[in-house]
């Protein structure tokens, strides 16, 4: 049996309005009949609730829920919660992403501190930690990207950190901000194929995202930089083939690939659910094209495992370096 664990869209249908105000005008696409192999597990299990718990007390918001992802009951099971910092209210408007849209609240000075101290309550031996889009902010949030960083350091020094960031597009450099913060693993989702783009990603630029992680390699060599796509969304093999190639001349480490759930009938349809083999045959192909790290499941997301897979990670390069 399927367990669709969408928290945000069981609201009432005027709570559903605002939560997506510029998407009510979208018809409704159909809703696909999930396969057998979209299986997640139910959230309820004690150490849940506790992470539930951690998160309420520490008023912090998560992408876990935010974004309804169906892997919530196991990785809060194991205290893996993915805090979404800046805020619960995005300046950009995805055709595929569940989080709410609208203008965001000022920032909150206070936030790095819960953060840092939920990690600590959670014991997390590797953190990530995602944000809302900040265009309204004149360094798109990358001080305060920095300024948790610093606060888990401080509290946490043994836990690794991964950061998934915004493209901060138009906002110049800011991102060496982030990058002098030192997290372990830098992270941007180019999320599908340029083709894609308009109707997928319209408030963002393919090459600009590219770009980013490249400049985070050419700045500071030891970060490992990751990237996601999602498919399932209308894109060819070819072009997912070229997304990955053009990702290795940027000199990605790690890749996640995930099939696209849709979150409301107003958001992008699926164009289909592809199927395990072929995941599998894309995380070879992905292999042969010299990335350290693959992760191409159904249910993979960026965050989805991301403390073993960072072990993982540090293990490959330690060998990649051992040949040379
Ligand atoms: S995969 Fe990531 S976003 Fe989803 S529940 Fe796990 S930690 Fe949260």
């Amino acid at each position: 049996m399927v367990t669709v664990v969408d928290t945000k869209s069981q609201n009432t249908k005027t709570q559903k309005a605002a939560r997506h105000p510029e998407k009510q005008k979208n018809p409704d696409t159909p809703v696909l009949r999930k396969p057998s192999w979209i299986r997640v597990k139910a959230p309820g299990s004690p150490v849940y609730k506790e992470t539930h718990q951690i998160m309420r007390d520490n008023n912090l918001v998560t992408v876990c829920e935010e974004a309804a992802c169906p892997n919530i009951g196991e990785c809060w099971s194991k205290r893996h919660a993915t805090m979404m910092i800046m805020g619960d209210t995005c300046t950009r408007a995805c055709a595929f992403c569940n989080v709410r849209t609208g203008l965001p609240d000022a920032l909150d000075r206070n936030e790095p501190a819960r953060v840092a101290d939920a990690v600590a309550k959670l014991k997390l031996k590797h953190v990530v930690i995602t944000s809302v889009d900040r265009d309204d902010l004149e360094d798109g949030g990358a001080r305060h990207f920095a300024d948790v960083i610093a606060a888990i350091k401080d509290k946490s020094p043994e836990t690794t950190i991964e950061v998934l960031t915004p493209d901060f597009l138009r906002k110049g450099n800011v991102h060496e901000i982030v990058i002098d913060a030192k997290p372990d693993v830098f992270n941007h989702n180019l999320e599908t194929v340029p083709r894609l783009y308009p109707s997928i990603r319209p408030g963002a630029r393919y090459y600009h995202s590219l770009r980013l992680l490249e400049k985070v390699k050419e700045k500071d060599p030891s970060q490992f930089t990751k990237s996601g796509l999602m498919v399932g969304l209308g894109e060819s093999k070819e072009e997912v083939m070229q997304v990955m190639d053009d990702m290795r001349s940027a000199d990605i480490d790690f890749l996640t690939i995930g099939q696209y759930l849709q979150p409301t009938r107003k958001h992008a349809a699926i164009d289909r659910f592809v199927t395990p083999d072929e995941f599998e045959a894309l995380q070879k192909i992905a292999y042969s094209k010299g990335f350290l790290m693959v992760s191409a499941t159904p249910l993979t997301r960026s965050s989805y495992h991301a403390d073993e897979d960072f072990e993982r990670l540090r293990q490959a390069r330690a060998e990649q370096q051992r040949s040379k």
